[in-house]
């Protein structure tokens, strides 16, 4: 079982997600707890060589490649093996942060990044992507107290913020059967308690 996790920046992915990993774990599952971008020594790298670019001028294709080439060597080296060994595999963030950041986000087509994901990703398409939901303002303050450290995104105009959530919205619309959206704007023992019963309710079928 493959699982992604989407939102926009502070929506509280990562705070949620390994409660819910925790949990599954305790339940008996063997889970892989990953994140994008990054996950994987050369990914992690890449990471860097973005989140770390001062000079706001890369080429919003060559940002594009990068998360791709970045997600190809994860997909590879982590994620394939440990689907492979029946670990139901979680990864924070994954294609659809690419379509909404960059081809939605920086103008390059949801489409036609979404059509190059698809080839990179092959069947590895997600089982289920758990897209939390929240306005891009609130997001933003729940980060102003937060204790991460800032990249360049941060910086980013609420104009940029909100056409991600919008790019999210289209992926939704147009991978009804693969998107759940859990209400991000709820507590964090609300949203925990949303994610697992998507999560185990997967897991029946
Ligand atoms: P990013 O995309 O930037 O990695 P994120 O979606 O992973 O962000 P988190 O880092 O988990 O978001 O959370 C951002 C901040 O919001 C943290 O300070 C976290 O403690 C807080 N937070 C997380 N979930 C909630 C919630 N349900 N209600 C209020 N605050 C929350
Ligand atoms: O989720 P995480 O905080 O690890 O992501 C790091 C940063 O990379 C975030 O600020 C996010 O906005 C940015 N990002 C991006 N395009 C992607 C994936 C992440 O701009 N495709
Ligand atoms: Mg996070």
């Amino acid at each position: 079982m493959f699982i992604t996790i989407e939102g926009v920046d502070g929506s509280g992915k990562t705070t949620a997600i390994k409660k819910v990993a925790e949990k599954l774990e305790k339940a008996g599952y063997e889970v892989l707890l990953t994140r994008e971008p990054g996950g994987e020594k050369i990914s992690e790298q890449i990471r860097h060589l973005i989140l770390a670019d001062q000079s706001e001028g890369m080429d919003p294709w060559t940002e594009a490649l990068l998360y791709l080439a970045a997600r190809r060597e994860h997909l590879s080296k982590v994620i394939i093996p440990a689907l492979k060994a029946n670990k139901i595999v979680i990864s924070d963030r994954f294609m659809d942060s690419t379509s909404a950041y960059q081809g939605h986000g920086r103008g390059l087509g949801l489409e036609a990044v979404d059509t190059i994901q698809r080839v990179v990703v092959g069947d590895y398409v997600p089982n289920l992507t758990i897209y939390f939901d929240l306005d891009p303002q609130e997001a933003q303050r729940r980060l102003k107290t937060a204790t991460k450290t800032k990249n360049r995104f941060d910086l980013e105009k609420k104009e940029f913020k909100d056409l991600v959530r919008e790019g999210y919205q289209k992926l939704l619309q147009k991978y009804p059967d693969r998107f759940r959206v859990v209400d991000a704007n709820q507590s964090l023992d609300n949203v925990e308690d949303q994610i697992s019963r998507l999560i185990f309710e997967a897991l029946e079928n």
